[in-house]
């Protein structure tokens, strides 16, 4: 068995903490960055229900400051970069999400570097890759698409994942350092969560079933379960493909009516204010009008996003847990865990 240690920054987070569960089962070693130390508690208890917890630790740093990062890294093998603030609302300063996205991620890759980690792998996003593009384009996206930043619909937060994952492979391409690196670049993670501290993506799934819309907005997301997206990681962590590589966690394309219709067939009564039609786009236009959150979507509707990431499914063997599961899976565990 491998005794590599891995570190894991923000582990507190919803994916993280999947990534975590994945690698402690693998048999690496688990080093966690929490930004406060009571954090580390509730995430041990989580953890501890899944697998044996004896080789995690904990050290606290926040992508602003440069205390902790060095010592985070001593003694390191491969991180898995996973902390950025991820929240569904548009801040009123965009360098809320920007300022730790791009900062952060390149005060870890320096610290890594400056302790000689070997690899590192950077949690992007589709949102890196396939917003503000014409709405006249047909291709499918694949792993060499970006996201255009001044195009209709950009969001600080898809800015931030952009900009970020473009510092990081900008930073690589000028230093040259010695350490392997890779992009996941997941979709709208779904999935079961391991305890109630959810992020951003169950939130979404969490408005449809507390029942706050009539029906659901005509907007296509590419889906992937939380378990898949962890494998994804670990298996970049490991790959003996060259660095640079950019892999699209994407089980398929899905309208939300795709997402709620497995969510009320596996939920039944427990997913009683789910919506069972989708809202003419017509409609979400003129609530756009007078709803900020509502005039963010409009760019998006009635847009299938297609994704052909047949490339990374072939780099990493991978083979997609669907939405049929993932929907009702993160549903479930929000009614399991009281969070509806
Ligand atoms: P969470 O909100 O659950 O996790 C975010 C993590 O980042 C938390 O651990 C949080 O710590 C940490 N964090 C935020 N700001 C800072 C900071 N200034 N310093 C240190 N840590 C910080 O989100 P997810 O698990 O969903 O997302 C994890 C990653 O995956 C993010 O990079 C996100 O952009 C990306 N992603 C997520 C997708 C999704 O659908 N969920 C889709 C595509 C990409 P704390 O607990 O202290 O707040």
């Amino acid at each position: 068995m491998t005794q590599k240690t891995i570190l894991v920054t923000g582990i507190s987070g919803f994916i993280a903490k999947h990534c975590a569960v994945d690698l402690l089962r693998q048999g690496y070693r688990v080093r966690g960055t929490v930004r406060s130390l009571q954090k580390a508690e509730e995430v041990k208890v989580t953890l501890a229900k899944h697998c044996d917890i004896s080789p995690l630790e904990f050290v606290q740093a926040d992508l602003l400051s440069d205390a902790g990062w060095d010592a985070a890294m001593q003694g390191v093998h491969g991180v898995l970069h996973l902390a950025s603030p991820f929240i569904l609302n548009e801040p009123k300063d965009p360098n809320e999400l920007i300022r730790p996205a791009v900062e952060g991620t390149l005060r870890v890759l320096q610290a890594a570097v400056a302790a000689k980690v070997q690899r590192f792998v950077q949690t992007s996003s589709m949102a890196a890759i396939a917003y503000g593009h014409p709405k006249t384009r047909t291709n499918p996206f694949t792993e060499d698409d970006w996201t255009i930043q001044d195009g209709p619909g950009v969001t600080s937060y898809t800015r931030s994942k952009t900009l970020s994952e473009r510092a990081a492979r900008d930073f690589m391409a000028q230093h040259r350092p010695d350490m392997h690196y890779a992009s996941i670049n997941p979709g709208l993670v779904l999935g079961p969560l391991l305890d109630r501290d959810m992020g951003g993506s169950a939130e979404v799934i969490q408005m449809f079933l507390r029942g706050k819309y009539p029906g659901c907005p005509k907007l296509s997301f590419g889906v992937v379960d939380v378990r898949d997206v962890a494998v994804m990681h670990r298996l970049a962590l490991e790959t003996s493909e060259p660095s640079g590589g950019r892999y699209m966690g994407v089980s398929e394309s899905a309208w939300f009516m795709d997402m709620m219709r497995p969510i009320k067939a596996q939920l039944g009564a427990q997913a009683k204010k789910v919506p069972s039609f989708e809202l003419p786009n017509f409609m979400i236009r003129l609530v756009a009008l007078f709803d900020p959150a509502a005039r963010g979507i409009v760019p998006d509707l009635g847009l299938e996003l297609r994704i052909d990431n047949s490339r990374t499914r072939k780099a990493l063997g991978m083979e997609f847990i669907g939405v049929e599961e993932s929907a009702p899976a993160m549903a479930k565990s929000l009614v399991d865990l009281d969070l509806v």
